[in-house]
């Protein structure tokens, strides 16, 4: 019989993690030919999330659990449970049951047609706010254009992964990880499927905007280096023109000799030059502060217990 296995990161879902269960028991008892496994992977909540958990589990022993040590956040808790999951192919969906697990049998037709990726495409987003949808759509086309591997709008975490991919996944082991991107990058074959991506049953998002920003420079950071030849290209326009304009003063000075004036000009040119710099040193800065992170070295987290047994010990 093959094995499905479900992952869940939960941060904080202790609210809806009883009817998450309800609605993924109706789906496990409605496909009977298969072995089910529901890995939630606990990324440190401080409410009582890891004691719903440990209830479920006591209650049903198809669901599992890693619990973190602290919160690592999604990206890394996804990684723990690419480590952990034991399941033939791998479906990975939030808790909060924005992502429909109605439309998982749709998901293993595909698979066992011969997909290793399907993933689902949003036809609708869900409640959320004018600004993060549209800088969100804005985002993935500048993404879209910089990098050479394609990097899909409107398609989140909520997909089905063959074990060739889970396997490709553990090998990325940076610390500052931009997931999405990485489905891509493993490549493997493909398929969209489209659903209608509801509101969250409980609670609320656990992504602001700063964190969706510094989400957003990872994604730009760790597929293209296209921002460093972007202040590369900058700097040869601003001094080409630069050079230009000197020879004209020059020139200008030698045949008409010189007056004070220009102070204008001169602040101006002085304060775009500034700003000009100050950017591409972020820029660079962002890199290698990247460098630096990787360079570190690290495990990109630690988990505390799986499945009631402790871990480093
Ligand atoms: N999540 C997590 N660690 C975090 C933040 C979120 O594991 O630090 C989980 C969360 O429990 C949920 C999923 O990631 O299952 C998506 O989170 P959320 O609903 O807050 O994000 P959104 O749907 O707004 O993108
Ligand atoms: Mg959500």
């Amino acid at each position: 019989m093959k094995k499905i296995t479900i992952l869940i990161p939960a941060y904080n879902e202790f609210l809806s993690l009883s009817k998450l269960y309800d609605r993924l028991c109706l789906l496990m008892d409605n496909q009977k030919r298969y072995e089910w496994e529901i890995l939630f992977v606990n990324d440190g909540s401080k409410d009582k999330t890891i004691d719903v958990i440990k209830k479920l589990r006591s209650i049903d022993n198809r669901i599992c659990y890693v619990d973190l040590s602290r919160n690592f956040g999604k990206e890394i808790a996804l990684l723990a449970g690419f480590d952990y999951v034991t399941g033939d192919c791998t479906i990975i969906m939030d808790a909060d049951l924005q992502d429909p697990p109605e439309i998982i049998p749709e998901m293993l037709k595909y698979w066992e047609e011969g997909y290793e990726d399907v993933y689902a495409k949003r036809k609708t987003r869900g409640k959320e706010s004018f600004l993060r949808k549209n800088l969100s759509l804005l985002y993935y086309h500048i993404l879209q254009k910089t990098t050479r591997v394609e990097v899909l709008e409107n398609v989140g975490d909520f997909r089905l992964l063959d074990k060739c991919c889970i396997n490709a996944l553990r090998k990325l082991r940076e610390n500052q990880r931009y997931t999405k991107g990485m489905y891509c990058w493993v490549g493997f074959k493909k398929k969209e499927i489209l659903f209608d991506r509801g509101d969250r049953v409980n609670g609320k998002s656990s992504f602001n905007f700063l964190s969706l920003l510094s989400l957003a420079i990872e994604g730009i950071t760790s597929f293209t280096i296209a921002p460093l030849r972007l202040s590369t290209i900058m700097g040869l326009i601003v001094s080409t023109s630069a050079f230009i304009y000197m020879i004209a003063i020059i020139i200008k000075t030698l045949i008409w000799g010189d007056e004070v004036q220009g102070f204008p000009t001169l602040i101006v040119i002085i304060l775009f030059l500034g700003g000009v710099q100050l950017l591409s040193l972020g820029i660079i800065g962002e890199y290698i502060g990247r460098i630096f992170n990787e360079t570190k070295n690290r495990p990109p987290y630690f988990a505390s217990e799986y499945n009631g047994k402790k871990l480093h010990k």
